[in-house]
């Protein structure tokens, strides 16, 4: 029989690894609620349109990357490949901007692009992204970048670039990407072509979309840019002092970041601020962009806003972010607070009832079903790491008490069963706990 496996590319997430993912996703949201972001949740298919819309035709992810199909009704709907275009279509679909002067969203789940799947780059990725949504102010973006640095920070990954970039709106670019074209349909100083040497993709891109060019992985096509004009030139002067005043927000707040005029980001939507969180560690290989982000002041409009909604996002993908952070998956996983061995069936009756009500009151309570030797369940009770042990043979029983052994001190008394609980708050609120996420 054909041996049942995952799609190429989509990963299963097992415990203990599941905890990591857990920190991080608890991090996250109480960092993005301190901020204002409040959750919204789209559908994972939306018509294709929409993405071909928002991301822009001449993108690796719509050319080639989306998982596109054709509904029994003949409609053609796709995979998200990303969580903004859904978050800005269900912004005007609900009419969110009537309601509200400003917007601001988080999400947090599935994205789907077709690429060619190695370490750290998937079909099927998690994201957590933001969307502030009719903030037109530099303030806004700085905050945004400020907030990246303060999660990562709070996540033990210290070892980040930040990469702020301005590409400049509809009215600058037009102009800078004719000097580009320009730069690149000239020879270079050898007198070679330049033209001609470019990747494939690259000469495909100079007409519909030439800044892509900057962004390319290909060795010659990097050198062959490296002398380019710099978008940073051709601002004008409403982008400039956009830019100018992010950066200035960004030292007042201790942000340490890098200007990079080569940052383009792989979706066309972007206008102005643009910047990327890149990681330095070990664990990442290749794939070391850990989120990406930055304004799109005219993507509301080009889905069919009827004003002028000005915007900025990001998003990190879960699986890096994950593997940057240092330490065992177990050591993220939150250890039963109390394990319950017995000796004999009324024993252990009496403790599944004691494990029930301590775990409607929210404690994390295991219990060891086995009438196993006393040693073997000690034993087990070790290994799941619990705060505490109790003990319950006959003995304990006729006199209503059982031994409570807390396993970090070492030590051990008998309490009654009323006495459980006060021990079990008192050790969450003392330093040698860990605490919760
Ligand atoms: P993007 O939506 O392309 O701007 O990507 C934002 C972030 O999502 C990146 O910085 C990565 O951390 C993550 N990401 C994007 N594509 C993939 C992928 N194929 N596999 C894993 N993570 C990804």
């Amino acid at each position: 029989m054909e041996r049942l496996q995952a799609v190429k590319g989509m990963n299963d997430l097992l415990p203990p690894e599941s905890a990591k993912w857990q920190f991080v996703e608890t991090r996250a949201r109480a960092l993005l609620e301190a901020y204002g972001y409040r959750e919204v949740r789209t559908p994972l298919v939306e018509p294709t349109t929409l993405f071909a819309r928002a991301i822009g035709v001449a993108t690796d992810i719509v050319e080639k990357e989306m998982y596109t199909f054709t509904d029994r009704d003949g409609s053609s709907l796709t995979l998200r490949p990303e969580g903004t275009a859904g978050a800005v279509r269900a912004y005007l679909e609900h009419q969110v901007a009537g309601r509200e002067g400003h917007t601001r969203w988080y999400y947090s789940g599935p994205m789907y692009r077709h690429e060619r799947a190695q370490k750290g780059r998937y079909r099927q990725f998690f994201q957590i992204g933001a969307e502030a949504l009719n903030q037109p102010e530099p303030t806004v973006d700085a905050e945004m970048i400020a907030m990246l640095a303060q999660l990562f920070t709070a996540l033990g990954i210290d070892d980040v670039d930040v990469l702020v970039n301005c590409v400049g709106g509809a009215e600058d670019r037009p102009k800078y990407m004719a000097a580009l074209r320009a730069y690149l349909e000239a020879p270079g100083p050898d007198g070679a072509p330049r033209l001609s040497r470019l990747s494939e993709t690259s000469q495909r891109r100079l007409d519909k979309n030439p800044l892509r060019i900057l962004d390319s992985k290909d060795p010659t096509d990097i050198a062959l840019t490296a002398e380019a004009p710099s978008i940073l030139d051709h601002l004008g002067d409403a982008s400039k002092a956009h830019f100018d005043a992010v950066l200035a927000t960004l030292r007042e707040l201790g942000v340490k970041f890098t200007v990079d005029a080569r940052l383009v980001r792989g979706l066309d939507y972007y206008t102005g601020t643009v910047f990327e969180v890149r990681g330095r560690g070990p664990g990442l290989g290749a794939q070391n962009a850990l989120c990406g982000g930055g304004r799109y002041d005219a993507l509301v409009e080009t889905l069919g806003g009827a004003g002028k909604t000005p915007a900025v996002g990001f998003a990190f993908g879960v699986e890096r972010v994950v593997a940057s952070i240092p330490g065992e998956p177990a050591s993220f996983a939150q250890a039963p607070e109390l394990c319950l061995v017995s000796h004999g069936d009324a024993a252990r009756r009496f403790n599944l009832a004691l494990a029930q009500e301590l775990r409607g009151r929210g404690y994390r309570v295991d219990v060891d079903h086995r009438s196993a030797s006393m040693k073997s369940q000690m034993k087990r009770a070790d290994k799941l790491g619990a705060r505490f042990v109790g003990v319950l043979g006959e003995d304990e029983l006729q006199k209503g008490i059982l031994m409570l052994r807390d396993m970090g001190a070492g030590e051990q008394r008998p309490v009654t069963r009323a006495e459980v609980e006060p021990a079990l708050a008192a050790a969450r609120i003392s330093p040698t706990v860990k605490q919760e996420a």
